[in-house]
């Protein structure tokens, strides 16, 4: 197994063999060695294996998780709370080595890796508020001498499983909540980045959870499909790819669980013709490339609305991209796009673009060709990077520099910016989410054509419009049939308090993550209704036999 030159000892560790964290400890994986491999995408080297669980493993760590609930469960939430407090606390002093963990499994630049982090804190701030969330409803006197109240009360055991792009935050869309609620927690983490739960499951523990209220499983099919079958769970929340989701909806729903299953986006940007077209360009590059698209939120189509507006901005996205630099997530300067996090799925993004020209649209700007390391493209990478001689230090914060040799980023998975223009609905390059740094642009001729565009999309996560005129924006948000709307707002994610969640074939299940909705998915509700006879003052009524009515 090769080495991660970038890896320095003590900062953002990744173990060479990854295994589970069940009852409060690091336990290793038996399920007959089957394991998977663990890449630092912009070395292109190996850097670890995880182990993949097996359907006995996964139930050992259910069972432990059961019982441990019903102590926690029993908990007052003022105290649940405060160990939210403390993990919050451990996040914001373990920020740079949560983030260095995702950059170097990821892919992504260190400074949005440091973004994701925050984005999951918030949702910890948020779950510091329980006691006043599990509040309830009372209503007194229904009847005569009859009171009414209603308690969330937990579910019991609730599992997550989560995709490669997000390894912290979308964790912590759900566990938080899930906890502060009185669960156990069972997260199953992509296979492709897994050190960073396992480093949430240690957070946690120094913040004061029990043992076995919060676990990670590492594993594939094998461990979801004992998740989702145990009767012991009673909640599956699931982030991923729309085929997984919709299988994890109809087959959790059919073993009695409650589920929510958010799936694949294929995001719009409507760019009105009063646009700010240089801030469009700015926040469609970072909406389009950031995180080398490796977004759910990630802007994928534009649809400039007249000729005029689309010349605009092909051009100006055009010239940006010709620049773009792209580089090892931990590279100093920081560069804009690091690499996709593996070699198969950037074969795949490649791929697509070569599915796009033989439908007849015209890449404008071909990645492939771009400068990134160990590409044979000729405009300047950050680091100097390009034309095959790329040998990125990757001296970023708290990094060593490589010394010489395995230390060159040429094989990490690596490619540039694309620009399509003249997409039409029906290309698959429009039909199909490619989750990689490819933008497309479908003309529209009104705003209307426009609308219908992204209406007519499976797919209704996120969109966005841009324009100055109040009156076009309002009619999007009112008519647009997508989950989450931006208006002038590349990436409307909303904040923690808010739930999110998308439409269509972008959510399974009808309760969204985190915020309010998230406190709901993680409770049941109980209403109990009251009355305290009063004995021989009120005489007694006998008994009655029909519909009790108050
Ligand atoms: P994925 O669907 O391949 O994997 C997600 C999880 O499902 C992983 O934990 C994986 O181990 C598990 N899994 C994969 N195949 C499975 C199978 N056959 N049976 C059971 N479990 C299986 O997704 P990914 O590639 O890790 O993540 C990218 C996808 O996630 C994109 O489609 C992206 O749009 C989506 N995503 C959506 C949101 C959202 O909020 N809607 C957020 C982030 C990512």
């Amino acid at each position: 197994m090769a080495t991660d030159p970038t890896h320095p000892a003590g900062l953002g560790d990744t173990p060479a063999a990854i295994g589970h964290y069940v009852n409060g400890e690091a336990v290793a994986g038996s399920n007959n060695g089957r394991t998977a491999p663990i890449y630092n995408p912009a070395f292109g080297v190996q850097t670890a294996e995880v182990a993949l669980a097996s359907a006995d493993e996964v139930e050992a760590a259910i069972a432990n998780a059961a019982e441990a609930q019903k102590a926690w469960g029993a908990t007052p939430p003022l105290r649940r709370a405060r160990v939210m407090f403390r993990f919050k606390e451990l996040i914001e002093r373990n920020h740079d080595r949560l983030a260095e963990c995702i950059t170097r499994e990821h892919g992504k630049t260190f400074s949005d890796a440091k973004g994701e982090v925050i984005r999951g804190l918030e949702v910890v701030e948020f779950a510091c508020g329980i006691p006043h969330l599990l509040k309830g409803e009372h209503s007194p006197n229904v009847g005569a001498g009859v009171d009414s109240h209603s308690m969330q009360q937990p579910v019991g055991v609730c599992a997550g499983i989560t995709p490669f792009n997000f390894p912290v935050m979308v964790p912590l869309w759900m566990a938080p909540v899930a906890l502060a609620c009185g669960n156990s927690f069972i997260l199953k983490p992509s296979e492709k980045d897994p050190s960073a739960g396992l480093m949430l499951a240690e957070l946690l523990k120094e913040a004061g959870l029990p043992d076995g209220v919060f676990n990670v499983i590492n594993g594939d099919k094998e461990a979801v499909d004992t998740l989702l079958t145990d009767p012991r769970v009673g909640a599956i929340s699931f982030v991923g790819s729309t085929p997984i989701a919709e299988y994890i909806y109809a087959t959790g729903s059919a073993h009695g669980k409650r589920v929510q299953a958010l799936g694949g986006a294929k995001n719009h940007a409507v760019v009105m013709p009063d646009a700010d077209i240089e801030q469009t360009i700015d926040a469609l590059m970072g909406a389009a490339y950031g995180s080398a698209g490796e977004r759910c939120m990630a802007i994928s189509v534009a649809v400039p609305v007249g000729q005029d507006t689309a010349e605009r901005l092909v051009a100006g996205l055009k010239a940006r991209l010709d620049t773009l630099r792209v580089d090892n997530g931990l590279a100093d300067p920081e560069p804009e796009m690091g690499p996709l996090v593996t070699a198969e799925h950037r074969d795949k993004v490649a791929g697509y673009l070569d599915i796009g020209v033989a439908e007849g649209a015209e890449l404008v700007v071909d990645g492939r060709q771009a400068a990134y390391p160990g590409s044979t493209g000729s405009a300047a990478t950050a680091g100097g990077a390009g034309a095959g001689s790329a040998d990125t230090t990757g001296a970023g914060p708290g990094v060593a520099g490589n010394s010489a040799g395995d230390g060159s980023t040429a094989n990490g998975f690596f490619i540039g910016g694309s620009l399509f223009d003249h997409v039409r609905p029906g290309m698959r390059i429009h039909s199909e989410e490619i989750f990689g740094p490819v933008l497309s642009v479908v003309r529209a001729a009104d705003f209307e054509e426009a609308l219908g565009i992204v209406n007519g999309h499976e797919f209704a996560n996120g969109t966005a419009i841009f324009t100055r005129d109040g009156d076009a924006a309002r009619t999007y948000t009112e008519r647009v049939e997508v989950g989450m709307v931006g208006v002038n707002v590349p990436i409307p994610v909303p904040m923690a308090f808010h739930s999110f969640g998308g439409w269509k074939r972008s959510r399974f299940g009808i309760l969204h993550a985190h915020g309010p909705d998230a406190v709901r998915f993680y409770t049941q509700m109980k209403t109990v209704t009251s009355r305290w006879p009063r004995g021989v003052r009120d005489g007694g009524s006998g008994s009655s036999f029909s519909m009790p009515t108050m």
